[in-house]
């Protein structure tokens, strides 16, 4: 992997938000003077990780695109692809880096393999809520540290919305302590597959299409997905009545916008600043679409027979110090990770610790009622 010298130390990582300075959440410099109107015609692909039927996730997508139409008053369009169109769905990364597209709707944690820290740009195990993953990115210095990553791929990041805290999934039978998870065959993608691994679970990686009929014969016991909303439309609960809570793999995974460097460079700064704003509405659209449309389809799944089921605390706790173990580990072989892993862990705590007062009070009192 590419290091990157400025980020190994505490004055690296000074030097490396000194690089992007002057503009507010670590946006990158402007290549062009002040915005003012113009009626540049510009046109961009963009290659999402999702199909359409994700909606509320793909729809984020489209809403990008009608925003900057209608700000630039027509004059730049962004076309929106689903997975597998133009560029496969886990290779989106590599087609804005390329620019076969100019842009993409992706989450980082699909490309781990060329740098594990890229991680931090969506979630990990036990990390934080979508509000706090939103704030480190944006108020919290995340971005001005993730951004000199993306840069070794040619690419800026933009934070893209983000589903909320994930269910935990479909079970077949009941898993009441760690004993339960051993040999039990789960679909879960990623770091949280890394940790049901560790815990002793036999973890497959299926694609979307793929994991209903694998579950209704058999072939595995378990899946995550997403949550109420996505997980209806697929049906899970036909197959399934267990319905476990929280996803701690997923406790707010931040979707991003990958674009070309050159493809930005070379937008009139009017359209830079009319893309910025749009990014921010359509994140924000895909959260609040989650949290309209989830308590509607846990109803319809309850009524449809499904019983809800928390973790039990000792698989939490397991689950927890194993992915800390993971990080940790990670940190040990990478500087440029051990840099992100302590920022966002410091702000991971300070976050925890405000949430646990004012927002944790109220949620216990009211939600449960
Ligand atoms: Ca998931």
């Amino acid at each position: 992997m590419k290091r990157r010298d400025f980020l190994t130390g505490a004055a690296g990582a000074a030097a490396g938000i000194t690089l992007t300075a002057g503009c507010g959440g670590g946006e990158p410099a402007q290549s062009e003077g002040p915005a003012v109107h113009t009626t540049k015609k510009v046109r961009w692909r963009c290659a999402s990780s999702f199909p359409r039927g994700l909606d509320t996730i793909y729809g984020a997508a489209e809403v990008l695109a009608e925003r900057v139409a209608a700000m630039s008053g027509g004059n730049f369009e962004i076309r929106v692809y689903p997975a597998g169109e133009l560029v496969p769905g886990t290779q989106v990364l590599d087609g804005v880096q390329s620019k076969t597209v100019q842009m993409g709707q992706t989450a980082s944690y699909y490309y781990l393999g060329k740098n594990p820290a890229l991680a931090f740009d969506t979630c990990v195990p036990f990390g934080m809520n979508s509000r706090q993953q939103t704030a480190w990115l944006h108020e919290g210095g995340g971005l001005e540290l993730l951004r000199p990553l993306f840069s070794d791929f040619g690419i800026i990041n933009f934070p893209a919305g983000n589903t909320g805290a994930q269910m935990g999934g479909w079970f077949k039978r009941e898993i009441g302590s760690v004993d339960d998870l051993q040999g039990l065959k789960i679909r879960i993608p990623g770091l949280g597959g890394s940790v049901m691994s560790a815990l002793g679970a036999t973890v497959q990686l299926l694609a979307g299409g793929d994991i209903y009929p694998a579950l209704e014969r058999g072939a595995i016991d378990a899946t995550e997905w997403v949550g109420p909303y996505d997980d209806h439309k697929l049906g899970f609960h036909k197959v399934a009545k267990l319905y476990y809570y929280p996803g701690w793999w997923e406790p707010g995974p931040s979707l991003s916008y990958y674009v070309n460097q050159e493809a930005w460079a070379e937008l009139p700064a009017a359209y830079q600043e009319i893309f910025r704003a749009a990014a921010m509405q359509s994140a924000t659209t895909m959260q609040t679409r989650y949290d309209a449309k989830n308590p509607i389809a846990l109803a319809q799944l309850l009524e449809a027979g499904v019983t809800l089921k928390p973790f039990a605390p000792d698989i939490m706790a397991a689950a927890r110090d194993a992915s800390a173990q993971i990080l940790a580990e990670n940190a040990a072989k990478d500087s440029t990770y051990k840099t992100v892993h302590e920022a966002w862990s410091k702000f991971r705590t300070d976050s925890f610790r405000w949430w646990g007062t004012a927002e944790l009070a109220y949620a216990q009192f009211a939600f449960g009622s």
